[in-house]
């Protein structure tokens, strides 16, 4: 029985919420609280409507370490799950180190005024919250999140060596827009603007960000053929989990990841990069400052609304090479999610889906002390079997695939 504080109430903040209202054996008390509070009181309506639970709401600007520690001390939480933004992420961790209150989000810290994100700002965190013996989990939604658990979970149970890993992320679903970005638009764009970088032999290799058009080389992009969805292309990008995978899981040679794009999503992006759309820096706008990718971003749909209409399924898995028993071994760990299936249980579309889910059985595993370490970790450092499990129980059902069954990869 504990009390959760969720901070954000966009498309993954409401999934979070709804699932922790399915699961009251664990999280008795629910507090919902978001910058916009409007938002807040729509979930919560929606919480008494499906599930017959009241939750409670507040108003906080999470960019702001006083107001959430204000808001801590107020509601008295036994964990924060952090939904907000990527840039929130420091000050909501400095809140929950100076209450001494649990930490977790989905994605890691992204400074404003530069198109960087990795894990070093909160990594520095960790003597801070090791001195107050204190714990933050770090990326645990789909991917980052699952996709780190898989890798944990392969290397305890599937593999003695793990030599490669291929994290491929499909969204096959039709949202119906010529253009829409399934999460926040800001942090989705920035994302595929950057150069990409992988790791191989023993060395990180840079490449050319995908809008640039040399995207389409052969080796950053390529065609797999994912489950259930069918074969799609897939294009090499930087994401965050590299870093930490690289870090927990020993041995490795090379570690990718990819995700597809349709070209017409492509095409949409180039001709903002092209125009200056994508800017992050700020510039003059009759007589006064905008940041233009702020502008781009309150112009496109909001992620939560393309849940009514959306179509299709995703295929997010972990492609693993390596060696057991002294014999090579391949193995394919994935998710299959079907947007529509989301928005009937929650309505939410499955990229909210697959990330609010992992946040609730994460926060779960804290609680209930499946999960305790102290300092800042990233979920590939836990056990995965009960994460994996639950992963089954709660809407996330995984299918591994085995050597000759295992999709190809170049
Ligand atoms: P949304 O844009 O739908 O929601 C973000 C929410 O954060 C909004 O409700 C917004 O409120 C709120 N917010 C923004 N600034 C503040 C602030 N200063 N104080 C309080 N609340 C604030 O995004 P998503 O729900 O799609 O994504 C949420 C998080 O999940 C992001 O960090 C995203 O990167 C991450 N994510 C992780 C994935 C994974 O697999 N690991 C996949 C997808 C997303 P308001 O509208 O009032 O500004």
């Amino acid at each position: 029985m504990a009390k959760v504080l969720i901070i954000g109430a966009g498309g993954v903040g409401s999934v979070v919420a709804h699932k922790c209202a399915q699961v009251p054996e664990v999280f008795s008390e629910i507090c919902l609280a978001n910058k916009t509070i409007k938002k807040c009181f729509e979930i919560a309506t929606s919480i008494e409507t499906r599930i017959g639970r009241t939750i409670k709401v507040a108003e906080v600007d999470a960019m702001r370490v006083d107001e959430v520690v204000r808001l801590i001390k107020k509601y008295e939480p036994d964990i924060v799950i952090n939904v907000a933004l990527p840039g929130q992420d420091l000050t909501i961790m400095a809140a929950c180190s100076e209450t001494g209150v649990f930490y977790l989000d989905t994605a890691n810290y992204e400074p404003p005024n530069r198109a960087e994100f990795c894990y070093k700002w909160q990594w520095g965190m960790n003597p801070l919250f090791k001195y107050k013996s204190n714990m933050a989990v770090l990326g645990c939604g789909f991917d980052p999140g699952v996709t780190n658990i898989f890798c944990a979970y392969a290397q305890e149970h599937l593999f003695d060596k793990i030599l490669k890993i291929d994290i491929v992320d499909c969204n096959a679903g039709d949202h119906g827009y010529p253009f829409a970005t399934n999460f926040d638009p800001e942090t989705n764009i920035r994302e595929v603007i950057q150069p990409g970088k992988y790791f191989c032999k023993g060395k990180w290799v840079m490449i050319p960000p995908i809008v640039n058009g040399e995207g389409n080389r052969k080796s950053f992009c390529q065609t797999f053929d994912f489950p259930v969805v069918g074969p799609k292309k897939m294009y090499l990008l930087w994401h965050e989990e590299i870093q930490s995978i690289m870090e927990n899981i020993h041995g490795l040679e090379q570690v990718r990841f990819w995700m597809t794009f349709g070209d017409e999503y492509l095409t949409h992006l180039r001709v903002f990069q092209n125009v200056g759309l994508t800017k992050i820096k700020p510039v003059e706008f009759e007589g006064r400052e905008i940041i233009p990718l702020k502008f781009l971003s309150a112009l496109l749909p909001d992620p939560a609304s393309l849940a009514k209409n959306y179509t299709g399924k995703t295929c997010i898995g972990v492609r693993l090479e390596g060696e057991k028993d002294g014999q090579p071994k391949n193995a394919f760990i994935f998710n299959v999610c079907d947007h529509e299936q989301c928005f009937e249980e929650v309505g939410s579309q499955a990229i909210s889906y697959t990330t609010g889910v992992p946040a609730m059985i994460g926060a779960k595993m804290v609680l209930t002390g499946e999960w305790g370490e102290i300092g800042v970790r990233n979920v590939e450092e836990f056990n995965p079997d009960p994460f994996m499990e639950d992963l089954n129980k709660y809407g996330l059902p995984w299918t591994i695939y085995l050597d000759k069954d295992v999709p190809k990869i170049e």
